[in-house]
C-alpha cells in the first residue's frame, strides 16, 4: 500500500492540500491537478476508505480526470477534486460542522479551488460550505444555486447519444433503437425519459428493482435484472450507475454497438478503449459526454449565463463527440485517445495565467 509520500511523488498534479480533521477522525484532501486553464474545479466526495492514503489517491485520480473534462468542455477552468475521507458518513450537526471546517480550508485557497457536489454530498451540503466560502457551487435553488446537476447531465448525455447513434448508424433517429440504461437515479432516470420521448425502446436496470419497475411503467419501457445488464442485447448501453464496468472480462459479454452513458471512469483500464474498438463498439468518452452538469453549474452560478445558453452548450456536447469520432477515424486512434488529444492540445495551448483568479 502506497504512503502519502509515494503518492505525491508519482502524481503529476500541481498541489495537494491535506488536513487531518481530528474532530471527525477523518481527513480532508484537496487536489488541484491543473490550474493552467483557470482555477481548479471539482466536486467534493465524502466516503469511507480502507486507509487515508486510498482517499488521497482517489482525489488525485479524480482531479486528473477533471482537468481533461473541463479542458474539453472549454470552460476556462482547471481540474481539481476534494475527498472527505471519514470513518463513517456523518449526519446532523456533526456533518454540518465537518462541512464548515472543510469550507474554511477551501476559503484559505483564495479561489484557486472551487467545488460542488459529488458522491455522498448534495445541494444542502453545498449551502453549508457556502457559509464559509464563496467558492462553492451546486447550492440549492433557494440559496441562488442551480440545484441538482443530474438532469443537466442527462440532457448532455442525451445529445451525446444522438450524435453517437448518427455516427454509428448514419441517422440520429431513435425510433426502432434500443437503449439499455444501467442505473436510473438522478441522471439515468431523466435520460430514460428523454430517450423514450424520442421513440427509443428503453430497457432499465437498477439494483433498486422497485425504482426500475416504476420508471419502466411510467415511460412504457421494460426492465432487466441488474446482473443481466451487460449481456442484454441493445443498440446503446448507457452506464449511469458505477464506474469501471468496462474491463477485459466484460467487453466480451457486451451485445451492443455503442457505449454512451454518464458514469465516471467507465474504463477499468485505459487499454479497454482498444478492446471496445476491436469489438466494433463505438465508445463515447465518459468525461466528454457527462460534462453537462459541470457546464450548467458553471454557466448559471459562475458566469450568470441564461438557461438558453445552457441548452446550446448541452447540445454542443453532441458536436464535440462527432468531432472526436472523426478525429479518431482520421488518425486511426481510439475515441478515448482522440478525446485525450483534444484535452491535451487545449492544455498545451494555454497561456500562463495570473496566480489570483481575480486577476482577470
Ligand atoms: P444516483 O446515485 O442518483 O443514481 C445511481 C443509480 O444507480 C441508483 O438508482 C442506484 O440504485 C443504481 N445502481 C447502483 N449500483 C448499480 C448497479 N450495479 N447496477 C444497476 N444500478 C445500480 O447517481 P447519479 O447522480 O445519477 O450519477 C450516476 C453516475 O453518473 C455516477 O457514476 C456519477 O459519478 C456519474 N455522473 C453524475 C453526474 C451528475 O450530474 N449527477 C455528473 C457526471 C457524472
Amino acid at each position: 500500500m502506497a504512503t502519502f509520500e509515494e503518492l505525491l511523488e508519482r502524481w503529476d498534479g500541481e498541489q495537494a492540500v491535506i488536513r487531518r480533521d481530528r474532530e471527525s477522525g477523518g481527513w480532508i484532501f484537496i487536489c488541484m491537478h491543473s490550474t493552467k486553464l483557470g482555477p481548479a474545479a471539482g466536486g467534493t466526495r465524502m466516503k469511507v476508505y480502507a486507509t487515508p492514503a486510498d482517499g488521497l489517491e482517489d482525489a488525485m485520480r479524480l482531479s486528473a480526470g477533471m482537468t481533461s473534462k473541463l479542458a474539453v468542455a472549454d470552460l476556462g477552468l482547471g481540474g481539481g477534486k476534494a475527498v472527505l475521507a471519514v470513518p463513517q458518513i456523518p449526519q446532523g450537526e456533526d456533518r454540518r460542522a465537518l462541512l464548515r471546517r472543510y469550507g474554511d480550508v477551501v476559503a484559505s485557497l483564495g479561489g484557486n479551488f472551487i467545488t460542488s457536489s459529488d458522491v455522498n454530498t448534495g445541494e444542502e451540503d453545498m449551502d453549508v460550505i457556502a457559509e464559509r466560502t464563496d467558492y462553492v457551487f451546486g447550492r440549492t435553488e433557494a440559496s441562488g444555486g442551480a440545484g441538482d446537476p443530474g438532469p443537466f447531465t442527462a440532457v448532455g448525455v442525451f445529445h451525446g447519444i444522438l450524435a453517437t447513434v448518427a455516427h454509428a448508424f448514419g441517422s440520429r433517429d431513435l425510433a426502432g433503437r434500443t437503449v439499455l440504461v444501467q442505473g436510473v437515479g438522478s441522471v439515468g432516470g431523466a435520460l430514460a425519459e428523454l430517450l423514450s420521448g424520442q421513440g427509443a425502446a428503453v430497457i432499465v436496470a437498477d439494483v433498486d428493482a422497485d425504482r426500475a419497475q416504476a420508471l419502466a411503467t411510467a415511460i412504457g419501457g421494460s426492465t432487466v435484472e441488474a446482473e443481466a445488464a451487460l449481456e442484454t442485447e441493445c443498440d446503446v448501453y448507457a452506464p449511469c450507475a458505477l464506474g469501471g464496468t468496462l474491463s477485459a472480462a466484460t467487453v466480451s459479454r457486451l451485445r451492443c454497438r455503442i457505449v454512451a452513458g454518464s458514469a465516471n471512469n467507465q474504463l477499468a483500464h485505459p487499454e479497454v478503449a482498444e478492446l471496445l474498438r476491436d469489438a466494433n463498439i463505438l465508445y463515447a468518452p465518459d468525461y466528454v459526454i457527462n460534462a453537462g452538469g459541470a457546464i450548467a453549474i458553471n454557466f448559471l452560478e459562475l458566469n450568470g449565463r441564461s438557461r438558453a445558453d445552457v441548452d446550446v452548450a448541452l447540445a454542443n456536447i453532441g458536436n464535440t463527440l462527432s468531432e472526436i469520432y472523426e478525429r479518431a477515424e482520421e488518425e486511426g486512434i481510439t475515441t478515448a485517445a482522440a478525446a485525450d488529444a483534444v484535452a491535451g492540445s487545449r492544455l498545451s495551448e494555454a497561456r500562463p495565467r495570473a496566480h489570483s483568479p481575480h486577476a482577470d
